[in-house]
């Protein structure tokens, strides 16, 4: 294993960042899987997960256990971690920029296209390799206008050529869920059954560039341009929602830390004995399938239903409670689904975002996900 401390923000006058990545086996030795945590910063699940698999993989690698690359980046956002606000911690968007740091990566593929015109055969490995290379040089060409978009280009270039990528998140409350490409699905369901995953929402395409989606969707975004091509979709990316911001336990990280290994130990890349999966604890989910709900007032949230319930369609999950007119008004979902995540505040301006409701059928189009 080795360190890589990469320069984020290093003018000689304000603060200085940078960015600690971790590396573990060998490029080229097997599959190369990129694992970053808390991209929005204090996602602090996500961060004491990816410390508990650091160390897994210290001792693995000591063993030789270790079949191919491993990246791991424990804290990907030194800048959202360093911005607190009168002691509340402000880690969802750049406050130089007003940007949601999982947002705007460079989506390679549109550039891609000119450069692979007349280069693609029949051959998968040949295309597979060609197209990495290709989108390595994409990424390596970006030219950050500031300190969050260098810092999305640094964790872009490690992971826009990685078999496995994986983006470990938190929500505000929640069941743990994940979102997935739906070419997808059959690669990434074994990861959320280790898990214990409650929802899987997949998309050919969210909106708004987001990590995974940045390195996932370049694949069949090519294969739909170059039909004649064989391109199969070469990386395995997801982001995982490690339930709520304050569901950080040693025995929920624990948990979460094993499932990783086991399914690197799937994915050959791991060299120890793999278990027998356990039962799915849900399909796949058309993300457009999602019904976020908004107060229609400011007031007092009051949950009547809890994460985990199955709601009916215009059955009351929550009442917002005005204290001053003494307006209450009952919110549903318009149709049925899973109750799986939640804001964490308790007291709602009109339009703040309330909850999500899972449903079976697709029924929005647009930007899919919260801004
Ligand atoms: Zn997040």
């Amino acid at each position: 294993m080795h360190s890589t401390k990469h320069p984020i923000a290093i003018d000689d006058n304000v603060a200085t960042l940078h960015l600690t990545s971790f590396h573990y086996g060998a490029p080229g030795s097997g599959k190369k899987v990129y694992i970053q945590a808390a991209i929005h910063a204090d996602e602090v699940p996500a961060m004491l997960v990816a410390h508990l698999l650091r160390g897994r993989l210290d001792r693995l690698d000591a063993e030789g256990r270790i079949k191919g690359e491993i990246i791991l980046v424990p804290a990907a956002n030194p800048l959202g971690l360093s911005q607190v606000m009168h002691g509340a911690p402000f880690g969802r968007y750049d406050l130089s920029t007003g940007l949601n740091f999982n947002r705007a990566y460079r989506h390679a593929a549109e550039a891609l296209k000119t450069a692979l015109a007349g280069r693609l055969g029949q051959d998968a490995t040949a295309n597979v390799a060609l197209i990495r290379e290709l989108a390595r040089r994409e990424v390596a060409a970006w030219e950050p206008a500031d300190n969050a978009a260098t810092l999305k280009k640094t964790l872009l270039a490690m992971a826009i050529d990685a078999d496995i990528v994986l983006d470990l998140h938190c929500d505000n409350e929640a069941l743990l869920h994940m979102y997935t490409g739906t070419p997808l699905v059959e690669a990434i369901q074994p990861l959320a059954d280790l898990m214990g995953a409650r929802v899987l929402l997949v998309a050919k395409e969210s909106g708004g560039e987001a990590f995974d989606e940045a390195c996932s969707r370049l694949w069949w975004d090519l294969a739909d341009h170059f039909p004649d091509a064989a391109i199969p979709p070469s990386c395995a990316a997801v982001t995982v929602e490690l339930r709520g911001e304050n569901d950080v336990s040693y025995a929920l990280a624990e948990h979460d830390a094993d499932a990783i290994v086991q399914y690197l130990a799937q994915a050959g890349v791991l060299d120890i004995p793999a278990r027998r999966l356990p039962a799915p604890q849900c399909g796949p989910t058309p993300l457009d399938a999602v019904e976020p709900l908004a107060a229609p007032h400011a007031g007092v949230l009051v949950f009547r239903k809890q994460l985990g319930d199955q709601v009916a369609a215009g059955e009351p999950i929550a009442d917002v409670v005005n204290p001053v007119s003494g307006q209450v008004t009952p919110v549903a979902a318009s149709r049925a689904g899973l109750l799986f995540a939640s804001t964490a505040h308790r007291h709602l301006l009109r339009g703040m975002h309330i909850c999500k409701v899972a449903g079976a059928e697709s029924f929005r189009s647009g930007n899919l996900l919260s801004s």
